[in-house]
């Protein structure tokens, strides 16, 4: 019987889902807001989102897989539960197979347990994939020829720097830093340099709007509002990219460094095939400002960002289950 497979990005920043033959139907944020006397969940996703930086103090807005890692369980849990209902997979006229991506460094325990919520949400069978991987197939690269494909996936908790040949990972490295640092990085600079306390929400839109890791590549400024750390009230400044741009160095030079490592390691055929095809940039991360120029100087490589970076894991699952079905058609 016809089957609608579904592949799950499950991501630290964001969840999205790909439904065969629909393409992808779910795009939320890896949000949950709980109660935290009674650790009931009050909302998911974008509606949890919206509370972030603004509960009051018996609700709490969390991201439970922000690291990279798992921070509460059942809360992953309950968020993977919620949205996999949202698509009404009990719905589908035959049980789906699913496949998920989770973040690199989660346990063999962790694995299981995703495994199971997923089985329990209605799943006929689970594969659990590398993220890296699916993201090269999802940005378009043919990772199963005989040829080396570099990808560097940079979501909100974690960096993930991948070389493949024929299908598998031959060198990797994941780094605990990617946008979420980022924010964090200009929070701090905020506090620094002007005293002023500002949420990560505020952070992010300065990010996205002002900042660059290219030296002189961007001009932009920004008005923002925040907390005076010396009066206590609220305060307007203007930021503008050159400043937030010293801000971001260090953080971006540790990405760099991880691809120069992944590098160094990799067999020098497979470079020679890097310096030919360049290097693909995946995940929401890959849209910072003057990355892939960044990175092109350091490596010496062309550097080119995915169509949609933020889809490519989600477009990655609908390719991978799509070929399953060829596979299992041959035998
Ligand atoms: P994950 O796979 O970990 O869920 P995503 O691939 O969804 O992460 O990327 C999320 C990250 O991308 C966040 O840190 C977000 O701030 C960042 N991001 C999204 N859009 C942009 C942009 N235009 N510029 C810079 N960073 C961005
Ligand atoms: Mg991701």
């Amino acid at each position: 019987m016809f089957s609608k497979d579904i592949g799950i990005d499950l991501g630290t920043a964001n969840i999205l889902i790909h439904v065969k033959g629909k393409g992808i139907v779910l795009n939320e944020p890896a949000v949950v807001a709980m109660d935290k006397v009674n650790k009931k969940v009050l909302a998911v996703g974008q509606e949890a989102y919206m509370m972030v930086g603004r509960t009051p103090g018996n609700i709490e807005a969390i991201r439970p897989l922000k690291d990279g890692v798992i921070a509460d369980f059942d809360v992953t849990e309950a968020m993977l539960t919620h949205f996999i209902k949202k698509i009404d997979v009990k719905g589908f006229l035959s049980k789906p197979r699913m496949l998920i991506c989770c973040p690199t460094n989660i346990t063999k325990v962790e694995q299981k347990a995703i495994r199971q919520a997923a089985e329990k949400s209605g799943a006929k069978e689970v594969f659990l994939e590398e993220e890296p991987k699916v993201a090269a197939i999802g940005a378009g690269l043919e990772i199963f020829q005989p040829s080396g494909n570099m990808v560097i996936d940079i979501g909100g908790g974690t960096t993930d720097v991948a070389v493949i040949s024929m299908g598998d990972i031959v060198t990797a490295e994941s780094i605990k830093l990617a946008g979420d640092t980022f924010d964090f990085d200009i929070l701090q600079y905020i506090k620094k340099e002007y005293k002023l306390l500002i949420g990560v929400r505020t952070a992010e839109d300065i990010k996205i709007n002002v900042a660059t890791v290219y030296e002189g590549s961007r001009d932009e400024e920004l008005s923002i509002r925040g907390r005076d750390m010396v009066n206590g009230l609220p305060r307007t400044i203007t930021v503008h990219s050159s400043e937030i741009e010293k801000a971001l160095q260090e953080s971006a030079n540790l990405i760099t460094q991880a691809a120069r490592t992944v590098l160094e390691r990799t067999p020098p055929e497979l470079s020679a095939d890097i310096i030919d095809r360049g290097v693909i940039l995946t995940g929401g991360g890959a849209l910072i400002h003057g990355i892939d120029k960044l990175l092109a100087d350091e490596l010496k490589v062309p550097v080119f960002v995915a169509e949609e970076p933020m889809n490519a894991v989600a477009t990655g699952t609908g390719i991978m289950l799509a070929n399953m079905d060829k596979a299992t058609k041959v035998n």
